[in-house]
């Protein structure tokens, strides 16, 4: 039977977020960003949402739990990440291009942030039971990981389709003590993995939590994600005063699948205007192709993993299948703040295609050294567009390492 979507009506919701409370995005306490975001659930699913919308903020602002969530960010994830100074890279496009390492954080990317940050809250709300849904398993593995470390079962669904293409990642859950279930429905790939998901959260409403892995999803999950991604632009403040003396760069560019690196790299700069952000979509095999995960290009406005944002559907209003050659990048939808940054222009949208991710990506590799994750080459990919002046400081989020990409490397790159 199919999940029904409803608008969920609390607008009896105690007004608990204050000015400071909203966080940089300025999100409404019912969960909007302008015209986008809320929480569209199915019905049963009303008090697990609930739940977490009323005691997220004073959970996540506690001393104890940011004690912990430092520390262990500190000395598990391997926090902060270096802003490391691209001097070829910089040569090159005549600029002082930093990267930001998110590369290096524990289990290769900055989702570890966010799971670190979700699994401290799970626990804070007596929960005994994960579960998660993954595409390319990066997710799931950084699911299955926190898991591990607070010996909570974890069950992770993904697509079986999924599963074939990104076996290691299965093979590396399942090392970690989680159960992979496959999603056997519709295309058999990450939304029918959400639908899932979201199916076992309706049968286990008191003992589970759902850690959703991007900035998508119903309200509370878009602002949670950001906030436990917001580390990222903290950590640059500091470090372009340390590097540059001055903690505004003049741009900052990531990628965006779902938006998260991307919503935690602008998240403390969003009130400088001066600071211009460059979000980078994947255009696939071109945004008039077919076959792009471009959203913001080819996307109309419409209800997707329960809330209100851009995304790319047919003209009957069903969800359409997106393409990249990055796994983490193919996502059909954007969180609705980055809907509402680009609405607004606060944030600018480009993409990369798939050949221009291949490109930056062995760029970046002979310049300095450093394989980055294919999703990360699609931010790199635009520095080539962007007319630079000699002073300009750029940060671009290295969102991830390539090593999950090798197998696309050699046969694209016929290394
Ligand atoms: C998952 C992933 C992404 C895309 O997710 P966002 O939520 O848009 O950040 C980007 N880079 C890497 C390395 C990833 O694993």
């Amino acid at each position: 039977m199919p999940l029904e979507f409803k608008l969920n009506p609390s607008a009896q919701r105690k007004n608990t977020i204050d000015f400071l409370k909203a966080g940089l995005y300025k999100v409404s306490p019912l969960g909007y960003y302008g015209e986008f975001g809320g929480a569209f659930i199915p019905e049963m699913l009303y008090p697990n949402v609930e739940e977490l919308a009323e005691k997220y903020l004073d959970i996540i602002q506690d001393d104890g739990f940011q004690k912990e969530f430092q520390s262990l960010l500190h000395d598990y994830v391997g926090r902060p990440t270096p802003l490391y100074p691209a001097k070829r890279l910089s040569e090159k496009y005549k600029a002082h291009i930093y990267l930001k390492r998110e590369d290096l954080n524990h289990t290769g990317a900055h989702k570890i942030n966010n799971t670190v940050g979700q699994i401290l809250l799970a626990k804070r709300l007596g929960k005994t039971r994960i579960i998660a849904e993954t595409g390319a398993g990066q997710h799931g593995v950084a699911t299955a990981t926190v898991c591990a470390l607070m010996n909570l079962p974890c069950v992770v669904y993904m697509g079986e389709v999924d599963m074939q293409r990104q076996a290691p990642n299965v093979a590396r859950m399942r090392m970690l003590g989680a159960e992979v279930r496959p999603a056997m429905s519709g295309s058999k790939t990450l939304k029918d993995a959400t639908n899932e998901a979201i199916r076992d959260w309706i049968n286990n409403p008191s003992d589970t939590h759902y850690i959703i892995g991007s900035v998508v999803g119903p309200y509370p999950y878009p602002d949670m994600v950001a906030r436990f991604q917001s580390v990222i632009s903290e950590e640059m403040r500091k470090q372009l005063i340390e590097k540059e003396g001055n903690e505004l760069p003049d741009y900052v560019i990531a990628c965006v699948g779902g938006g998260s690196n991307a919503a935690g790299s602008f998240y403390h700069f969003l009130n400088n205007d001066e600071v211009k952000l460059i979000a980078v979509e994947a255009a696939g095999e071109g945004v008039a192709s077919g076959h792009t995960a471009a959203t913001t290009v080819v996307g109309k406005i419409g209800i997707i993993h329960g809330s209100k944002t851009m995304l790319m559907q047919t003209e009957d209003g069903q969800i359409e299948e997106a393409y990249s050659i990055s796994a983490g990048l193919d996502y059909p939808g954007v969180g609705p703040l980055h809907a509402h940054l680009f609405k607004t222009g606060r944030a600018q949208y480009l993409n990369a295609t798939d050949e221009e991710a291949l490109q930056a990506a062995l760029e970046l590799t002979r310049l300095e050294g450093i394989i980055p994750a294919l999703e990360s080459a699609h931010a790199l990919a635009k520095l080539k567009d962007i007319a630079f002046k000699p002073d300009d400081v750029v940060v671009v989020c290295l969102s991830g390492r390539g090593d999950k990409d090798m197998e696309t490397y050699i046969k694209r790159l016929e290394i």
